[in-house]
């Protein structure tokens, strides 16, 4: 154990690290009515949660509930407003359709076959998940790999397709309703590996969810220790994007093979791979338990860099100050602020999302309150088809108000980095509501991706 760690357990272990729970236990939809603290809210309220978490996914643990929402600030706090359901998630017309339904029956099938007519218009697969990014390997497609930009592949492994708790606004939410049709997985270790090994320009490999960190390290080994091997040279990095430092720090401190997995990530360092896990905060309250923090310290002792990321969000983080304090905080427990996204165009989108106006205000306003090692986060940027599409600022060109953007990630990189623009829109909060200003039809992208669309392009071509 080293020095740092040491004097971090002397400092909070009597009080704090002691008190929180270390047995996992968690809620689903179907044990709403277990969680205790739930009967402090009216009837009403808690129907209208009922009536949501049929629809969208819920999952919430004890940890959560007792150490990151602030129950006296109910139903406005924001850890509240992260994982539990709320009314506005559903439009006005879903939400009555499904409170009718919960009301005259107790017929599971129908009950889920309007959830799923629900589902269905909430755009389950945004920026052409399914049909553009999956490879194949000897025609048969990979279910488990997607492939999209070309220096860096994401992988879903089996055993990571679940979170310690559900955020409600995740743009993967459609993987977590138990339709296996719509879910990536993959179960094969080998699938992978083979994938890597034919296509040597991939030098970032991103282990996704789900969460990875809910699997065992036996699973996360059996992926991650053949990478050491010569062939997989040209795999520099490993990314690991988790929710599990807010969800459940435990993993990391005092889970049965918590030690097992900072020894994993030792091993990956020593051996030259530069490891990053990918951390998701979404308000600096996350950050602020005493077991969290030593998660983080234990994490960093490994050599592992740990870069944070966020959409902005109504209800949770629209404001400069919390962002500012959120990366200031981060930089403080040695993490490296990476990247602030645009609420997506999927699930419960209008409860969530934020004009791209505003989305640059906030990104502007909280950047000019940090200092320059918090100034390493990129955005805002919408994770769109296309490419990661940064707003990058509001100017006046010849008389018209225009939006600057750029790709910061792109289908095929030449886009990236070149300058375009699109007419200012106050209310605009997505891609697909911008136009082209000085009176031109098409983005300088549109007809190379409309070729990929039907050709079904993916990166390898490049
Ligand atoms: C964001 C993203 C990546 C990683 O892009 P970086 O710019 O390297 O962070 C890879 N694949 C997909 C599909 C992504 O959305």
């Amino acid at each position: 154990m080293t020095p740092v760690i040491q004097l971090i357990k002397k400092q909070i272990i009597p009080e704090t690290v002691d008190r929180t729970p270390d047995r996992f236990q968690v809620f689903t939809e179907k044990q709403l009515d277990k969680i205790a603290v739930l009967s402090r809210l009216s009837e009403q309220h808690r129907f209208e949660m009922r009536v949501v978490s049929t629809v969208l996914p819920f999952r919430v643990n004890q940890y959560v509930l007792d150490y990151l929402i602030n129950w006296n600030n109910i139903p406005d706090d924001p850890m509240f407003q992260l994982v539990f359901p709320q009314k506005g998630m559903l439009s006005e017309q879903d939400f009555e359709q499904m409170a009718t339904v919960l009301k005259s029956t107790t017929d599971r099938s129908l009950i889920q076959q309007t959830a799923n007519e629900i589902r269905q218009r909430l755009n389950p697969h945004p920026a052409e998940q399914l049909s553009l990014n999956v490879p194949s390997i000897e025609e048969q497609s990979a279910e488990g790999i997607q492939h999209k930009y070309r220096e860096t592949v994401l992988f879903f492994p089996g055993q990571g397709q679940v979170c310690h708790s559900f955020c409600s606004f995740c743009f993967r939410w459609a993987q977590f309703i138990g339709d296996k049709n719509l879910r990536f997985s993959n179960k094969e270790a080998e699938q992978l590996h083979t994938y890597l090994v034919k296509h040597k320009k991939i030098t970032d490999l991103l282990i996704t969810g789900g969460d990875p960190m809910v699997m065992k390290t036996d699973h996360l080994v059996s992926y991650l220790e053949p990478l050491l091997r010569p062939e997989f040279k040209h795999v520099q990095t490993i990314r690991i994007g988790t929710k599990s430092l807010s969800f459940w720090p435990q993993r990391f401190v005092n889970d049965a093979d918590a030690d097992a997995l900072l020894a994993l990530f030792s091993r990956l360092v020593k051996a030259g791979k530069h490891v990053a896990l990918m951390a998701h905060f979404n308000h600096w309250r996350e950050m602020s338990t005493l077991i969290t923090q030593e998660a983080i310290q234990r994490i960093r002792a490994t050599g592992v860099v740990i870069r944070t990321q966020s959409p902005l969000l109504n209800h949770i983080n629209n404001d400069p100050d919390i962002w500012a304090q959120m990366w200031r905080e981060q930089v403080r427990l040695g993490m490296v602020p990476y990247y602030m996204f645009v609420e997506r165009d999927t699930g419960a989108r209008h409860y969530f999302e934020v004009p791209l106006a505003r989305t640059w205000e906030v990104y502007r306003q909280a950047i000019q309150k940090v200092s320059g090692l918090a100034r390493t986060a990129r955005g805002p940027s919408m994770s769109t088809g296309p490419g990661k599409i940064e707003i990058h600022g509001v100017s006046e060109i010849n008389g018209e108000k225009v939006f600057v953007l750029r790709f910061i990630q792109a289908r095929n990189p030449d886009w990236v980095q070149r300058p375009f623009f699109a007419k200012y829109d106050t209310d605009a909060t997505w891609l697909d509501q911008l136009r082209p200003a000085f009176g031109e039809e098409k983005f300088f992208f549109q007809d190379e991706y409309d070729a990929m669309l039907l050709k079904q392009i993916s990166p390898r071509a490049y």
